[in-house]
């Protein structure tokens, strides 16, 4: 006998509490799927009827299982410790400090985009600086050939600790890392954590006089986002437990004694190009390669988006409220 499929319906109404605005509501709930890896898996998902922030409904009891060791792999390779000339110390110092935007600073700025960052929290090359969930340690390499000179990487998970005078990675948790820092960066690790606000508490409570703390993270709400919906890939159910939009992020700063000083958007053509496969059921894992074309032309749609303020990736910038 033929058993016609049941197809869940499309807009199911929850009662949950927001970790972004920490409102508590009905709101619209939708399924998703694991596709990173291709295994499918569903997990729900509901966006606040007030700041529009997605949140999975029920974090899986084991959500360790969702970072195999090749998760870290890929990631790139950490780079070699490497002094910075002079030359490229001065070059460095006019990166961070010039007004000029327009030429190879706009360039460079792009392709070592912790200048900009790093411009607009006002930090030197001899300033304090830890990236929180730092990987293997890549983007810290990078600034160290640079001549920022006071580094700390910390990762529970990260596969190499490393130990050099003015450039530490370690494997350890937030509360492990000490504190006064003049800059925290959390790359795409914040939608990661079960407990958000206790994790930028944490972080605020770590930072020096003036510091300030770069969260980088998807956001919802994004052209992106509204899209593709459940196929987006900057979803990527289950391991992203919290992703806010613009207004979560301001509202979950503020409920951690933060507050949002500077945001802008860096989403790339790869949120457009695998939101298109995931649509397609096509893994990121089994993905083919890339059409020179269609990167050229999410490329430009994504920098569209970004510059209207609809990008998938936001950079926050706060600072203790
Ligand atoms: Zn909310």
């Amino acid at each position: 006998m033929d058993v016609l499929e049941q197809k869940p319906p499309s807009r199911i109404i929850a009662v949950m509490k927001c970790r972004a605005c920490g409102l508590e509501d009905t709101c619209r709930m939708f399924g998703a799927r694991e596709m990173l890896f291709g295994w499918r898996h569903p997990a729900d998902y509901t966006e606040c009827a007030h700041c529009g922030s997605l949140q999975i409904r029920r974090i899986p009891e084991n959500l360790g299982d969702y970072y195999p060791p090749d998760y870290y792999s890929l990631q790139l390779p950490p780079l070699r410790s490497k002094k910075a000339s002079w030359p490229r110390q001065i070059w460095a110092r006019w990166l961070l400090s010039s007004l000029f935007a327009g030429g190879i600073v706009r360039w460079q700025r792009r392709k070592y985009p912790f200048f900009n960052w790093c411009r607009l929290a006002g930090i030197e090359l001899d300033s304090k600086i830890l990236d929180l969930g730092c990987g293997s340690g890549g983007l810290l390499r990078r600034m160290q050939r640079y001549g920022f000179s006071d580094l700390t990487g910390i990762d529970p998970y990260t596969p190499f600790e490393v130990n050099e005078r003015g450039f530490q990675i370690r494997r350890a948790e937030l509360a492990d890392a000490g504190g006064g820092y003049d800059l925290m960066m959390l790359h795409h690790v914040l939608e990661h954590l079960p407990d958000p606000r206790r994790a930028l508490e944490d972080a605020r409570d770590r930072l020096g006089p003036r510091g300030k703390l770069l969260v980088r993270i998807p956001v919802s709400g994004s052209e992106s986002c509204k899209i593709y919906g459940e196929h987006w890939f900057n979803l990527d159910p289950p391991r992203h437990l919290l992703v806010p939009s613009r207004n979560g992020m301001i509202a979950l700063a503020e409920r951690s004694g933060l507050r949002v000083v500077h945001t802008e958007f860096d989403g790339i053509e790869t949120g457009f190009l695998m939101s298109e496969l995931y649509r397609r059921d096509v893994p990121y894992t089994g993905r083919p390669a890339d059409d020179p074309e269609k990167v050229r032309l999410f490329s430009q749609r994504a920098e569209a988006a970004n510059a209207r303020g609809e990008g998938d990736q936001g950079v926050f910038l706060l600072e203790k409220a």
